[in-house]
C-alpha cells in the first residue's frame, strides 16, 4: 500500500513539474494522466470486447490466430477485412500510447487498455484527425480507417488487430470479439 502511495504522489508531483509538455513519447503517457493510467492497472480485462472495425458482425470475421505467416512467422492476431476507409474503433477504453508506422504494419495504433493489455491496430489507411498519443480514448471511439498499408499492401483492405497481456506476449483476440455459444 504505502508503495502505491508514494508512487502516485511520485507521479502527481512530476505531472505538476513538467506542466503542460506533450508527453515526449507513448512511454510517459502514464505520466501525463497518472490516476487514468492507474485506473487501467486496477481494471479486469473484459471477457467480451468491443468489435474493432463499424458495423462488422462476429460471425463475418475468422480465427486467423496463428496461421503461417512469411519468414517462419506465425499470425499474432486478427484481421478483420472491411472496406478501405470503414472506421476503426477502439476495443478498449484506454490511452494511446503510439500513432506511427512500422514496416509490416504500416500507419498503426497502439492503446494501453484494462490491466495494461495493450493492444495494437495495423495496416491504416489513415488515423482519425483527432488522435494523438497520450489521448484518453473510449472503446468504440474512432481512431482510424482500414486500409492495407505495411505488408498488407498486396492484400485486401483489413484491420490487423493484436492484443498483448503482461506475463503471455500474443494472445488470441477471437474469444474476445466472438462469444461463444
Ligand atoms: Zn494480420
Amino acid at each position: 500500500m504505502f508503495t502505491k502511495i508514494s508512487c502516485l504522489s511520485l507521479m502527481i508531483a512530476f505531472m505538476l513539474l513538467s506542466g503542460c509538455h506533450p508527453p515526449p513519447s507513448g512511454e510517459a503517457t502514464g505520466i501525463r494522466y497518472p490516476i487514468l493510467y492507474m485506473q487501467l492497472q486496477q481494471m479486469d480485462m473484459p471477457a467480451q470486447l468491443a468489435m474493432p472495425v463499424e458495423n462488422i458482425k462476429p460471425r463475418q470475421i475468422q480465427d486467423t490466430w496463428g496461421a503461417a505467416r512469411s519468414e517462419g512467422r506465425k499470425h499474432e492476431g486478427l484481421d478483420i477485412f472491411a472496406k478501405r476507409g470503414t472506421p476503426v474503433l477502439s476495443a478498449t477504453q484506454g490511452i494511446v500510447t503510439r500513432v506511427g508506422t512500422n514496416n509490416l504494419g504500416g500507419k498503426v495504433v497502439w492503446i494501453i487498455g484494462p490491466d495494461l493489455s495493450r493492444h495494437y491496430y495495423a495496416h491504416l489507411d489513415d488515423y482519425a484527425d483527432q488522435i494523438q498519443e497520450g489521448d484518453w480514448v473510449e472503446a468504440g471511439e474512432v481512431i482510424g480507417y482500414v486500409g492495407n498499408t505495411g505488408n498488407a499492401k498486396n492484400t485486401p483492405p483489413h484491420l490487423h488487430y493484436g492484443i498483448y497481456v503482461k506475463g503471455q506476449g500474443a494472445i488470441n483476440p477471437y474469444p474476445y470479439l466472438v462469444p461463444s455459444s
